[in-house]
């Protein structure tokens, strides 16, 4: 019987829910026998080669690349699951949500203490590089998300298991402390 295909990407996240993913530690050769992995920086394939059953998400949207990749893994992932703050509600990233963006910039490009090479006070435009959004988006405000796993990261326990749920067809069982904090 083949495999269950596994796709992941970091969006506007900082790679901690993909380190909590190898945090699996010798679990991870039990994974490689469960699921084969296509697109993700853990094996670092960067293109879908076919259609997945798995799509991880670490991050929300910042900009319109996170956007396209988010569409894309939409497209080509039958369950995508939210893994981490960021992915479901936004995170740290989303703490410039109530700052106007042109203050963004020129406090990350100008007024900083820390901006010592930027004499010109150039606040980056080129047309390649990916378009700043207004704000933060989870990834629920752009597509369908099947699932969500909470946490900053998910602790390693909770994202194994949430995975041989999904391969194996078993109920996905969110332990109480992950869900609730009275
Ligand atoms: S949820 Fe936490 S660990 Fe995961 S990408 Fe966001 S900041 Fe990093």
């Amino acid at each position: 019987m083949s495999k269950p295909i596994v796709a992941t990407t970091s969006l506007a996240g900082c790679f901690g829910c993909h380190m909590s993913v190898l945090d699996i530690d010798d679990r991870i050769l039990e994974l490689i026998e469960l699921v084969e992995f296509n697109k993700s920086p853990i094996n670092d394939i960067k293109k879908f080669t076919k259609k997945c059953d798995i799509g991880i998400i670490e991050g929300g949207c910042c900009n319109s690349e996170n956007v396209h990749v988010l569409k894309e893994f939409r497209e080509q992932c039958r369950i995508l699951v939210a893994v981490g703050e960021c992915a479901i509600m936004g995170g740290l990233p989303a703490m410039r949500n109530g700052i106007p963006l042109q203050e963004c910039f020129d406090e990350a490009y100008i007024n900083s203490p820390t901006v010592k090479a930027n004499e010109k006070g150039i606040i980056p435009n080129d047309p390649e590089l990916p378009m700043i959004l207004d704000k933060v988006y989870p990834c629920h405000e752009i597509v369908k998300i099947d699932y969500y796993l909470p946490g900053c990261p998910p602790r390693a326990d909770l994202i194994w298991e949430a995975l041989v749920a999904l391969v194996t067809g078993d109920e996905m069982k969110l332990p109480y402390e992950v869900v609730k904090f009275d």
